[in-house]
């Protein structure tokens, strides 16, 4: 038999436990929120993509000054904010000096550009960086800024220009699909203008190395720029400690074996969740047992519940996080798909991948068997290309794709009741590794 006071100590160290566990996720939650941001290119090797010189030149080409007005000297503003940091090169500028490049793509020479009414390679974006590098040392072998002109330019005031429209962020480079649309000026009234500042400050990230940011609004490698904002212009520490990634020898150093300095938002964990609502359901179900002739354990039952709705609050999270896992999911396309054939072809410096794969998991109403696409960049011997931060498949790799067109008026659509239909061919955009 045991005494009153052996229960009520074998109480308390239930209770204890229920707490701690219930603590221990409640911290593994909030720790995840406050996880870094930044992303960083990487080869197909897991090696850091970055200079190994300790100065950087691009030329900026006499078009850009037909961007905006103020635009070179943005530029120029925007190379000396990356310039130096934390191991990173000095860049630095000139123009009109011969032998400089004409146009972007691969040819070691490091150029701005701007292209009125367009250029084809940006898509939709409003400006691109086109990066090539060493495939297996992560070398840059050359870095060009293209701004695209079918978009307005300007130098915004530093206090944002709010017109009380709401208008949607745009992606500011890459060729998007399926994702927030352009918005290009249309009509006479309508001033819509991207702050180039900002935009040549986050094109010079990419050319050093960054990779978009896609959650973290409040950093200049955030993938989305408001129109009629300045948005962010300089580096963050955020941005910088992405950089300090690439080029600081003393993290470097040490390096992590895959080179990845991404640490992604990490999902709260579940078995401590779980763990916490385990040890309360027990100590709710004993004390229930005990509260039948025990006032005092009728008032531990209470407790018990109060712990088991504080135990309720991570596992809110939790659900929050599952919500965008979904959204994510979405975000990711139609199907899951193995590439089986790709083909990169280099013409005026440009990269060029076709590439046909084969469904493995459907996500929506219709899936194509096999699919067919082209992507700018992409991987010939050594050298691999970036453009926009497009990812040019490769045989073998499994990639997330969403279907461009379907035959036989089939549409793509995602929701419970949908069904597979699986059709022979279709044009794919691959979205994501
Ligand atoms: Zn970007």
């Amino acid at each position: 038999m045991h005494s009153r006071a052996s229960w009520r100590a074998r109480i308390g160290g239930a209770a204890l436990v229920a707490f701690s566990a219930l603590a221990a996720s409640l911290v593994t939650t909030t720790v995840t929120t406050d996880a870094d941001a930044f992303v960083v290119k990487t080869t197909s090797g897991g090696e850091l993509v970055h200079w190994d010189t300790r100065t950087v030149d691009y030329a900026i080409d006499s078009s850009v000054n037909d961007a905006t007005r103020g635009s070179v000297d943005a530029t120029l503003r925007a190379m000396r904010d990356w310039s130096g940091e934390v191991g990173a090169p000095e860049l630095r500028a000139h123009s009109g000096a011969e032998g400089d490049p004409t146009k972007p793509g691969y040819d070691s020479k490091n150029g701005i550009f701007f292209i009125r009414g367009g250029y084809k390679p940006a898509g939709r974006a409003l400006a691109i960086t086109i990066l090539t590098y060493d495939n297996v040392s992560g070398r840059i072998l050359d870095a060009d800024i293209v701004f695209n002109g079918a978009y307005n330019f300007t130098i915004h005031k530093d206090a944002p220009v709010r017109d009380g429209r709401v208008s949607p962020a745009t992606a500011t480079d890459g060729v998007v699909h399926g994702e927030r649309d352009a918005h290009v000026v249309s009509g006479t009234n309508e001033v819509t203008a991207y702050d180039l500042h900002h935009i040549v400050a986050h094109e010079l990230g990419h050319s050093l190395g960054m990779n978009d940011e896609m959650e973290r609004r409040d950093v200049l490698m955030y993938r989305y720029t408001p129109p009629n904002d300045p948005g962010v212009r300089i580096p963050t520490t955020d941005d910088i400690e992405g950089l300090a990634q690439l080029y600081s020898t003393e993290i470097s150093a040490g390096g992590n074996g895959c080179g990845n300095a991404t640490v992604a938002p990490k999902k709260p964990s579940r078995a401590a969740t779980h763990g916490a609502m385990v040890a309360v359901f027990g100590l709710l179900v004993f004390l229930a047992l005990r509260a039948r002739n025990d006032r005092r354990a009728r008032a531990g039952f209470v407790a018990a519940v109060a712990i088991g709705a504080l135990a309720l609050l991570p596992s809110v999270s939790t659900t929050r996080g599952t919500a965008r896992a979904a959204e994510s999911n979405l975000a990711l396309g139609h199907a899951k798909a193995r590439v089986t054939a790709a083909t990169t072809t280099m013409e005026d410096g440009l990269l060029r991948t076709t590439y046909a794969l084969a469904t493995t998991t459907c996500r929506a109403m219709t899936c194509p068997d096999l699919g067919h696409g082209t992507v700018w960049g992409g991987v010939v011997g050594n050298v691999r290309q970036e453009v926009g931060g497009q990812h040019a498949p490769s045989v073998g790799e499994d990639v997330n794709v969403s279907f461009a067109s379907l035959p036989n008026g089939l549409r793509p659509l995602s929701g419970p009741l949908a069904m597979r239909q699986h059709v022979e061919d279709a044009a794919v955009v691959v979205l994501t590794k």
